[in-house]
């Protein structure tokens, strides 16, 4: 498969047109629709990513006009955000079908990913390469018109309500690491997959341990070439990366609202000096949160069609640093009622993802996750010292080895 061309963008298209093209989605299908029926009506109007072609739920438009479309349904009374519902389906699954798959792919997938009707789940990380994902050792023969995939992925979200997956497997050891890995959609229902959740710091397991014993894949359902895994992942990576950086919701709310709300209600308790330390505290993270905010908004307008490049790690990187700061913050504020948990401390099965984290106790436990998920605060500094800023690489030893030669 050659290399994916870049879309060319329509800059004929104007923020009125958007807004007038949402509104007549809003009074086609009424503010009040299902969540699946109002999701398609937007694909099927090219408003569900502007950014995408026509015909595939967007309108070749720049990235920038999504945000009128956001905007539109929300002065009509509804909340509408693309992620909120199948994150990594809709942040990187979306992207990567789009890019690599056939058009076959793109009838079967494209448009159920974004109705939330298939969830899709991602499967790099394994239990010895987490950030040198690059190393990975599931395998994948081939048989015939089909792939044989055998082996084990660690830290799968959502892995248990998705319907299909996306899997970077070994295809080839005698190559060195990166070039020796294929791209396939595992249907997660196939025979041989088996899925076992883990509990989190929060008692919710909203990821999972997935095993494969002689899963069969058909060959069709390879993205990109064979071999060619590395750079679809990269695809993958780069939108996860954008997918979990800075928010563009209105400002004040979200996290730090909730931090504000409990300093107007804990702040006056506290003793003068305490308080004027705090206040401090607060303001400087209200600060923060608006400069990411609007850093998101100055991406957005800069955006242009087609996939995100490494830039994208510092919305990921500074996002999730902030959210455990503001947190702590919260904790802080709470003082000894922070340790509180709802009674018992019920181990459940999350059925979504984020969705169970609700009191404030909780939301901190989760958000030390931040720093790990979608790749690591080190990793996000590696990605972007080596990649945005072009400052020298760190050693890889391995890089140029055949895969199976190195010590493991
Ligand atoms: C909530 C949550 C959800 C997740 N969901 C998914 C998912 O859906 N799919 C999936 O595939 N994975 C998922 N992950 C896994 C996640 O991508 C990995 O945990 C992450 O990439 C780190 O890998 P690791 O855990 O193996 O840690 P390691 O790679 O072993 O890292 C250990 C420590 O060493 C540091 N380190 C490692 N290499 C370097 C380096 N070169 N330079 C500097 N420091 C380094 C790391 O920063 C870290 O502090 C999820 C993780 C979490 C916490």
């Amino acid at each position: 498969m050659a290399a994916p061309s870049t879309p060319t963008e329509d800059t004929t298209l104007t923020e009125d047109d958007v807004r007038a093209r949402t509104q007549a989605v809003l009074d086609s299908v009424g503010v009040d629709a299902d969540e699946v029926t109002f999701r398609g009506a937007l694909w099927d109007a090219g408003l569900a990513m502007v950014q995408f072609p026509v015909g595939k739920g967007g309108l070749a438009a720049s990235p920038k006009l999504q945000g009128a479309v956001e905007e539109t349904i929300r002065a009509a009374g509804r909340f509408f955000h693309p992620l909120a519902t199948n994150t990594i389906g809709i942040g990187m699954g979306l992207p990567t079908v789009l890019t690599y798959g056939s058009e076959e792919h793109h009838e079967k997938y494209l448009r159920r990913i974004f109705t939330g009707e298939d969830w899709w789940c991602q499967m790099f990380s394994e239990p010895s390469h987490g950030s040198d994902v690059a190393g990975l050792s599931s395998r994948a023969v081939r048989d015939g018109d089909e792939w044989v995939v055998n082996g084990q992925k660690v830290w799968t979200s959502v892995a248990h309500i998705s319907r299909y997956g996306m899997l970077l497997v070994r295809t080839d050891p005698d190559q060195p690491k990166h070039k020796g890995l294929s791209y396939f959609i595992l249907d997660m229902h196939a025979p041989g997959v088996e899925i076992r959740p883990l509990y989190q710091i929060t008692g919710e397991a909203e990821f999972n341990e997935v095993f494969f014993t002689d899963v069969r894949i058909p060959h069709s359902d390879l993205l990109g070439d064979v071999g060619d895994g590395w750079r679809v992942a990269t695809t993958t990576l780069m939108n996860e990366r954008v997918a979990l950086g800075g928010s563009t919701a209105p400002r004040g709310s979200g996290n730090i609202g909730t931090l504000v709300d409990l300093w107007n209600k804990r702040g006056p308790e506290l003793p003068v000096a305490e308080r004027a330390i705090m206040r401090d505290r607060v303001s400087q993270l209200w600060i923060e949160a608006e400069v990411g905010r609007l850093t998101t908004l100055r991406a957005r307008s800069n955006a242009t069609v087609g996939n995100p490049g490494p830039e994208g790690s510092v919305g990921k990187l500074a996002s999730a640093e902030l959210n455990q700061r503001i947190w702590i913050a919260c904790m802080d504020l709470l003082g000894a009622d922070g340790m509180m948990h709802e009674p018992g401390y019920p181990l459940t099965r999350e059925e979504g993802l984020g969705r169970g984290a609700q009191s404030l106790s909780k939301s901190f436990l989760r958000s030390q996750a931040n720093t790990i998920e979608g790749g690591t605060s080190d990793i996000m500094r590696n990605i972007l010292g080596e990649r945005v800023l072009g400052l020298p690489g760190e050693p890889r030893v391995d890089k140029d080895v055949p895969w199976k030669d190195i010590p493991t």
